[in-house]
C-alpha cells in the first residue's frame, strides 16, 4: 500500500504538464488540493509556485531516474528544521523555508529512508508518463495503470512479434 507521503507525492508528479494535460500548479483551486497535504489550506501566492515547481520537477527527473539527487538537496538547501525533543518523541520543526517545500522534503525523506523512493516511477507509455506508487512486491510495474497503458502496449508488441 502506498503511504500518504507517497500519495501525496505522486500527486504532486502529477500536477505537471503531462500527457496533454495542464499543469494543475497554474489553477488555484487544482493547487489548493495538491498541496494541501503539504499543509497548504488556500491557494498559494504565485511568487511560491514557481519555487514549489520547481522542487516539483526536480523530483520528476528523479523519478524518471534522469536527475540528479544533488540537485535536490541545493533546491532544498533553504528548509531548515530543529529537533523538537519530548520525553517519548521527536519531531523535525522548520525554522526557515517555504513551508510546503518543508513538507516536501520530509515526504521524500521519509520514503528515501523506507527504501521506497524507487516504488515512485513514470509510465513506461512515452505518450502517458503518468507517476505512480509501485507497491508491488516484486517492484517491475511498468504502467500506471495495466488497463489504459500496458495492456495496449502489450497488444502493440505482440502483433509486432507476430509480423
Ligand atoms: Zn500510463
Amino acid at each position: 500500500m502506498a503511504t500518504g507521503a507517497a500519495t501525496a507525492i505522486v500527486d504532486l508528479l502529477n500536477s505537471r504538464p503531462y500527457a496533454g494535460l495542464a499543469d494543475k500548479l497554474d489553477d488555484p483551486a487544482a493547487a489548493q488540493l495538491v498541496l494541501r497535504p503539504f499543509g497548504q489550506e488556500e491557494p498559494p501566492p504565485a511568487s511560491r509556485i514557481e519555487q514549489i515547481r520547481a522542487v516539483r520537477d526536480t523530483l520528476v527527473s528523479l523519478a524518471d531516474e534522469s536527475g540528479d539527487w544533488a540537485d535536490l538537496t541545493a533546491r532544498l538547501s533553504g528548509s531548515v528544521f530543529n529537533f523538537n525533543f519530548e520525553a517519548d518523541s521527536v519531531r523535525l520543526r522548520q525554522v526557515t523555508g517555504d513551508p510546503v517545500v518543508g513538507r516536501v522534503a520530509q515526504a521524500v525523506a521519509t520514503l528515501v529512508e523506507e527504501g521506497n523512493w524507487s516504488r515512485v516511477r513514470l509510465c513506461a507509455n512515452e505518450i502517458c508518463r503518468e507517476a505512480f506508487y509501485d507497491s508491488t512486491r516484486s517492484r517491475t510495474r511498468r504502467w500506471h495503470s495495466y488497463e489504459y497503458c500496458g495492456n495496449k502496449v502489450n497488444v502493440a508488441a505482440h502483433r509486432a512479434r507476430g509480423k
